[in-house]
């Protein structure tokens, strides 16, 4: 799908990977309509996009208000021909420390936020016969990843989600694509308050998913993972899921064995 003269909504607009990829979609041509949950940073992001660009405030996981936005979105610059579903959140803890609250509040923003606006849009897109929606999953919704399966879990499922909806909404003329990204240079690892700490990958610019974001829209791509060369795990896994297993228990066992050195001890 061309972008100039489209219309565009991009949840998770605020700040990082979604306020890059709204800034790209303006720069090329589409009119943008921006979601997430600070008001203020919203008005920022949209002082820097064309001037029809419109923005509403909603939480993803609040199926009312995420309709209400789509609905104030669509009352100001029109029904959309692409969705990006980029508002997401992270966590990093054993499971065995974690809350069922995290994992209920990362399936509630990271797959029903996705799921809420999808549904809100779909309807219309099937309608029309065009449509694209392009969901920020996450090398994590590939390959389990230790220490997040939160977040692992949400990721996995938009990705089976997005595998599903690719070949039902064929028909219509509705694509859907993936970008799974590896680390990206944003506030995500801080919000989730844990940073990150490996060498490799090295963290990506927000403006490098963005641009893969486009490409999808543009060449019809299902599926990229940034950077490439981590698509090497996802065919290891494939194909030799023993030996990656493996593997992935060797990376992870300096901070599997602090886990097991944890519990071990007494308690207060
Ligand atoms: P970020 O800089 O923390 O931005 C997250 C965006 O999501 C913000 O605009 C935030 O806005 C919005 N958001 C969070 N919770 C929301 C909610 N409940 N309702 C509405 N909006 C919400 O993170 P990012 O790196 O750009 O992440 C974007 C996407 O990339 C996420 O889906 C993330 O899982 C994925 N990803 C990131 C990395 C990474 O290393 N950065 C790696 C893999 C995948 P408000 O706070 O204003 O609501």
């Amino acid at each position: 799908m061309k972008l100039n003269g489209r219309v565009a909504y991009v949840t998770g607009a605020s700040r990082g990977i979604g306020s890059a990829t709204a800034q790209e979609l303006s720069r090329r041509g589409a009119t943008v309509g921006l979601i997430a949950r600070n008001g203020s940073d919203l008005d920022e992001v949209k002082s820097r996009l064309s001037l029809n660009s419109a923005a509403a405030v909603a939480d993803v996981s609040d199926r009312d208000e995420l309709n209400g936005a789509i609905d104030d979105l669509t009352d100001a610059i029109g029904p959309p021909d692409i969705l990006v579903n980029n508002a997401g959140i992270g966590a990093y803890a054993a499971m065995l420390e974690e809350s069922a609250e995290t994992f209920e509040r990362l399936m509630r923003v990271n797959y029903l936020g996705t799921v809420y606006a999808t549904l809100a849009v779909l309807p219309g897109m099937a309608e029309r016969r065009r449509g694209h929606i392009v969901n920020v999953a996450s090398v994590a919704g590939r390959l389990g990843a230790p220490f997040e399966a939160a977040y692992s879990g949400s990721k996995f499922a938009v990705v089976g989600l997005s595998e599903s909806l690719s070949a039902e909404m064929a028909p219509f003329g509705v694509e859907v694509s993936l970008v799974n990204t590896g680390p990206v240079a944003t506030g995500f690892t801080d919000a989730r308050g844990v940073p990150f700490q490996r060498k490799i990958p090295r963290p990506q610019k927000p403006s490098r998913i963005a641009d893969a974001v486009l490409h999808a829209i543009e060449s019809g791509r299902f599926e990229q993972t940034i950077p490439r060369w981590l698509r090497l795990g996802i065919v290891t896994r494939a194909v030799a899921p023993g030996l990656y297993r493996r593997g992935l228990i060797r990376d992870s066992a300096a901070e599997s064995a602090e886990l097991v050195q944890r519990t071990e001890e007494p308690a207060e």
